[in-house]
């Protein structure tokens, strides 16, 4: 049989041809640019001929520190043609790292949006080994120390699509994007290109996202966040249209494109739809043409299942991580049944996608019954997963024996079905017994007052750790410690029940939009022990 190699040109190729007249969508205050795919595979290739001018050479990396947007994505599909390797740096990383994963990358070329020449012009002089700068975006002013560096649109218009493309191997690295360092510095991860379009193909199945050609796929998850979960390429592979959403990703910029562009696929971590409720309260968007939202990064409160849910729209809940470039499970809504029932798949992060391995094993490394009851470290392998972090000698321990262990805390059930306990780190073990402060967490964003809510252990001396709200009220809401453990206590059993609660304006979040619980630990978990501390 054939051996096509699995390079993202077959990716290219297909976009241009079948998905040719279908549109590729930014988001612009004044409303949208519009081009269609083959106009975007074209410019792709003019990039090509464009990098190539400015030396850079297979195997180097060429960084991108932009929102989502056309130019972004001509670089994440235009960079790996060439065997060179793209990289979008996390621009909310704090301004080490920046230097820090720039460094280790050594990247050669650096695309900055023009908004974003002020933070790079700050750490410029620590950039040192980027030998081009070249800016994206017309629309802002840009920094004084990057006034001569080219324009993206002046290095285009001087070229005609590269020909001749050279011939890369389907192992060869397309893509670096680093984890966004939860627990320590961000490890680089870097995606083949055998790895990408297993991972495109994986997200055109139907028991998976089912992209589609009829779709319009929306990733708010940006490009640096595992590319975008990957979608450009699956909607490029599938011939999907595609929006990209720009810097504004506030619940009423996005209800509005959504409505506008008719989108029927969206991407983002939990946070934006949390924050989604005054917009459906109001009901002044229509956004009918959503029919599915997929959820991943972080856990994805019922409360919000069910908001969306009132309204006619249905979450794909899912489980991935960086280093699974990140697709690992998929929860779907049942058609059938209660509203209760038809939800319940959702409270889980759902089975593992066809082409992931999933195992949870005990502190030893044995495999545990998969019962839904026995809770272990989750281990997972796959088609489209890491085997090595990038240069990275730190982090080795990961992997074991060709899995990954993640980290989280897991079950799984007869059905295959992974229920997220907690990550490893956040985990509250009180009198030798462990707490989920994933759990807690859900219960108390169930009752009215509660906006957002992290649970964090807390040093004791008797018990060792015990669980502590951080608590966010909705505005209108004077909700107390007492009422939260009071709504608590039918709920969970009593040894469960948080010592206090600290309520805050808002939660710290990490770069990726997750709530950053090492930066409560640090301001809380000195306080204690001590008395209950009810209001803050
Ligand atoms: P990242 O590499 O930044 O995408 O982070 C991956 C981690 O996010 C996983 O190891 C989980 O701890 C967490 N995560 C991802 N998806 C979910 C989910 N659906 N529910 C709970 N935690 C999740």
């Amino acid at each position: 049989m054939s051996e096509l190699p699995l390079t993202l040109s077959l990716v290219l190729r297909r976009a241009a041809r079948i998905g040719g007249a279908r549109p590729v969508v930014t988001a612009r205050p004044e409303g949208g640019e519009r081009r269609t795919w083959a106009q975007v595979t074209e410019r792709a290739l003019r990039l090509c001929g464009a990098l190539r001018r400015l030396g850079v050479r297979p195997g180097e990396r060429v960084a991108t520190f932009g929102w989502n947007h056309h130019q972004h994505l001509e670089l994440l599909l235009g960079v790996p043609l060439l065997g060179a390797i793209v990289h979008p740096i996390n621009v909310r990383l704090h301004p080490d790292d920046v230097v820090h994963v720039s460094r280790e990358a050594e990247d050669a070329v650096v695309f900055v949006d023009a908004s974003l020449t002020p933070v790079l012009a700050e750490l410029r002089s620590r950039l040192g080994h980027v030998r081009h700068w070249v800016v994206m975006g017309e629309e802002a002013e840009v920094a004084p120390a990057f006034a001569g560096a080219p324009r993206y649109e002046e290095l285009l218009a001087a070229e005609a699509p590269l020909e001749n493309l050279p011939e890369v191997d389907e192992r060869t690295p397309a893509s670096l994007c680093y984890t966004s360092g939860t627990t320590g510095r961000p490890q680089g991860v870097e995606y083949s290109h055998r790895s990408l379009v297993l991972h495109a193909m994986g997200a055109l199945m139907v028991d998976s996202m089912a992209v589609s050609e009829r779709d319009v796929v929306l990733p708010l998850a940006p490009f640096f966040h595992a590319n975008g979960w990957g979608l450009p390429y699956s909607a490029a592979f599938a011939g999907a249209a595609l929006v990209l959403p720009g810097p504004r990703l506030d619940a009423g910029s996005v209800a509005r494109l959504i409505e506008r562009e008719r989108v029927t696929l969206a991407a983002a971590v939990p946070t934006v739809w949390n924050a989604f409720e005054p917009v459906l309260r109001e009901g002044k968007h229509e956004l009918s043409s959503l029919r599915r939202i997929l959820c991943g990064g972080a856990p994805l409160p019922m409360r919000t299942i069910q908001r969306f849910a009132e309204h006619g729209i249905s979450f794909l809940h899912a489980w991935g991580m960086t280093e699974l470039g990140p697709s690992g499970t998929m929860a779907r809504a049942r058609e059938e049944g209660f509203p209760e029932e038809r939800l319940a798949p959702l409270a889980t992060q759902g089975a593992a996608v066809p082409g992931i391995e999933l195992r949870v094993v005990d502190g030893a490394g044995r495999e545990l019954p998969w019962d839904g009851t026995s809770v272990g470290e989750l281990e997972t392998r796959g088609l489209w997963g890491a085997s090595r972090y990038f240069r990275g000698a730190a982090g080795e321990e990961r992997f074991r024996d060709g899995w990954l262990r993640t980290g989280d805390v897991a079950t799984l059930d007869a059905h295959g079905a992974l229920r997220i306990v907690d990550r490893t780190k956040d985990l509250v073990k009180s009198g030798g017994e462990w707490i989920s402060s994933v759990e807690l967490e859900n219960h108390l964003m169930a009752h009215p007052g509660v906006k957002e809510v992290a649970v964090i252990a807390v040093a004791h001396e008797h018990w060792g750790e015990r669980p502590v709200a951080v608590v966010v009220r909705q505005p209108e809401s004077r909700v107390s410690f007492e009422e939260l453990v009071e709504h608590l206590r039918p709920r969970v059993a009593s040894w469960w029940l948080p010592d206090a609660a600290h309520f805050v304006a808002e939660l710290p979040r990490t770069a990726t939009g997750k709530v950053d619980k090492k930066v409560l630990r640090r301001e809380y978990a000195p306080r204690a022990p001590g008395p209950p501390i009810r209001e803050g």
